[in-house]
């Protein structure tokens, strides 16, 4: 969903001249605990220093090898002499809106320099964010502003972190910017989970004392990169210490990729959104072109197979275009297909976010509450995702317009 800054940024910073030909840059983020352990053992160290190194890189967020003091400094020279480095993604560009957004350019350390998005919302975006907390009612209202003092508690409950997965997107949904890139490339487990773990950084996010929600929503299609997002969900929950329950995965419906997930033990996966879009197949299939190999029955089967946990939901994404998917019976269509699939669910509401050379219109505000309320009505609980960060083109589908710009 979010807009590439690949062009533009590959050129912004030089590629770091340590990355040997095909990056074998020698670098620790992104290694689970088995494969740290793996390097301490190569290098003649006992397997437990791997649970320092783990700690110094993933808990602590050192980033450098000289500062990780609880490796004997002979070790530590040694590494940076052998060319080993942390190696965690770095923010290389901030845009900050003023309504607290903040959208990031995340570069790894391959030899490519490509760069992905990743977005900071201090206070949710009253979607996924919107349900576990306070603040925002079931229909997605705003609730009655809070005082000074309890937003600032509730701050930390509602801030989501959205994570990019792939660099551009092979699956070409019509409404979509990153669609417009095509596939780049995916991203390494290291580079999923080090977009979390530098913002977790420079927000200063006390793991486990403030909960922060992420939402793998950003560039890409985290199933079609399944083993990475999995294995950077891994080091999130069991590295970092971040809870799956506050995680959601988006996805524009591929089958295989939910049959896999169904498969995840439920301590280690996050919640499922599927990007529904649209009322029926005929439309889906216009805006979605991968509806026509996995069309929404055959999604809905491969969702029935996961086991949810107690009060888990799924949720059914969607996206209001106007005139072509905003229309009173739309609502009607989209609530007797959430009700068919027979699953506890919700409906997320996002009204488009235009993008350049996307023939497309935003929908009216008055299309959107009524749909908003058509749905509500039917019973289907619904939110209304909003805007973040418009004026620095962070709401989805509107980043590669600034970047080129
Ligand atoms: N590829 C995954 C996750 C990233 S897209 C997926 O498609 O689910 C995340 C959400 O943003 C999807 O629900 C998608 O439908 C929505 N989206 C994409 N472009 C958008 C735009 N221009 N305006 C509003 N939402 C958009
Ligand atoms: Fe965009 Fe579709 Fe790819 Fe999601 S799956 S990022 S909506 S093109």
């Amino acid at each position: 969903m979010l807009g590439p800054a690949v062009t533009a940024n590959s050129q912004l910073v030089p590629l770091d001249a340590k990355n040997g030909p095909g990056g074998s840059l020698r670098k620790f983020f992104g290694r689970n605990a088995g494969e740290l352990a793996a390097s301490m053992v190569d290098l003649g160290e006992p397997r437990w220093r791997a649970q320092q190194l783990a700690d110094a890189i993933y808990r602590q967020r050192i980033v450098d090898v000289e500062g990780i003091t609880t490796l004997p400094a002979a070790l530590r020279k040694k590494l940076a002499r052998d060319g080993w480095q942390v190696g965690r993604p770095r923010i290389v560009q901030v845009f900050t809106s003023v309504d607290g957004t903040e959208r990031y350019l995340v570069q790894g350390h391959a030899p490519d320099g490509l760069t992905v998005e990743t977005v900071w919302m201090p206070e949710g975006d009253g979607g996924e964010a919107g349900d576990g907390s306070g603040g925002v009612s079931k229909d997605g209202e705003a609730g009655p502003s809070a005082v000074p003092a309890v937003r600032a508690s509730l701050r930390r409950d509602r801030a989501t972190i959205c994570v990019s997965s792939q660099v551009g997107c092979a699956v070409n949904c019509q409404f979509c910017l990153t669609a417009k890139l095509g596939l780049q490339r995916n991203l390494t487990a290291g580079e999923i989970a080090g977009q979390v773990v530098a913002v977790l950084d420079r927000q200063g996010v006390e793991v486990g004392k403030d909960r922060v929600n992420l939402v793998f929503m950003g560039m890409g299609e985290p199933f079609l990169n399944y083993d990475n997002f999995i294995a950077a969900v891994r080091l999130l929950v069991e590295e970092v210490g971040l809870s799956p329950q506050r995680m959601t995965v988006s996805t524009s419906g591929i089958v295989p990729g939910i049959e896999r997930f169904a498969e995840e033990p439920p301590e280690m996966r996050p919640k499922l959104a599927i990007s529904l879009n649209a009322p029926n197949d005929a439309i889906r299939s216009e805006l979605m072109p991968i509806n026509r190999k996995w069309p929404i029955e055959a999604v809905v089967d491969a969702v029935r197979g996961i086991r949810l946990r107690t009060r888990e939901r799924i949720t059914f994404e969607y996206v209001l275009l106007g005139g072509v998917t905003d229309q009173p019976e739309h609502a009607a269509e989209v609530a007797r297909l959430v009700r068919r699939t027979g699953l506890p669910a919700k409906v997320n509401l996002i009204a488009w976010n235009p993008g350049p050379g996307i023939a497309y219109s935003m929908p009216q505000p008055e299309a959107v509450q009524s749909f908003r309320r058509a749905l509500a009505a039917e019973g289907v609980p619904v939110y209304l995702r909003r805007p973040r960060g418009r004026d620095i083109y962070a709401a989805c589908g509107q980043l590669k317009r600034t970047v080129e710009g």
